[in-house]
């Protein structure tokens, strides 16, 4: 889709003005909705050209991935890095110490790895807890039913601060009751931050109060 690199930044702004358009609409401050480039698998020069637009906020799937392109890419610029793909337990140290943000908090067994990680690093990524709120089997994310137990044990047994909910609605249901119900149970919780919405559901997302929307291929076009 991009070939021309100037419509990186073209593609920006349309995202922009899209998230803004929603927001406003849902009677929301635009300026509550943090837009987060998912660079995952994009070639560097359009990475180049979304930080040459200004983009600030990226997200990747995968750890390696990430430090690869980022570790000198970040040097004098400090993107915010998220994390959105699944975290392995064994990585959790690498990954604490990489990203501003890990989204994909699902069990006890990474939120004591975090917590062990958080206190020999001396420092911890903001965290998400991810809920599966399709129930699907092949699919990362606590259930909506364990979801505030979880967030109880996360809290109250391993101390980790939490500062929202994410999720990955099925690729082939309306995704607004999906959104709905993770705006419940944050709302149950008293987190205020929603990470929901891709390229297809963004504006939806917003409209139901996400307050990060994680588009990829609307930004920098197909995945290469
Ligand atoms: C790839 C990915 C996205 C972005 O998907 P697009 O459809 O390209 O916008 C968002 N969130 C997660 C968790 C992803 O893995």
């Amino acid at each position: 889709m991009h070939d021309d690199i100037a419509g990186i930044a073209a593609a920006r702004a349309e995202v922009r003005a899209r998230i803004d358009a929603a927001a406003r609409s849902a009677g929301r401050d635009p300026a509550a909705v943090t837009l987060v480039a998912v660079s995952k698998m994009q070639p560097d020069a359009r990475v180049d050209a979304m930080l040459d637009a200004g983009q600030t906020v990226f997200g990747e799937n995968r750890v390696q991935e990430a430090q690869a392109r980022w570790s000198e890419r970040r040097d004098g610029r400090a993107p915010e890095l998220r994390l959105i793909g699944p975290l392995q337990s064994k990585k959790a140290e690498d990954a604490a110490a990489f990203f501003d943000v890990v989204e994909t908090l699902d069990r006890p067994k990474l939120a004591r790895a975090l917590a062990e990680a958080g206190a020999r690093l001396g420092r911890l990524p903001r965290l998400y807890v991810q809920v599966n709120t399709g129930e699907e089997p092949q699919k990362a994310g606590v259930a909506p039913g364990d979801a505030d137990a979880f967030l109880r044990e996360i809290r109250d047994g391993f101390g980790l601060p939490v500062e929202g909910l994410m999720c990955i609605p099925p690729a082939e249901e309306e995704p607004a009751p999906h959104f709905a119900l993770l705006a419940k149970i944050a709302a149950r919780n008293g987190l205020a931050a929603l990470s929901m919405g891709m390229s297809g559901d963004y504006e939806a997302a917003v409209r139901y109060g996400a307050t990060s929307v994680r588009v990829g291929s609307a930004l920098f076009g197909a995945r290469g």
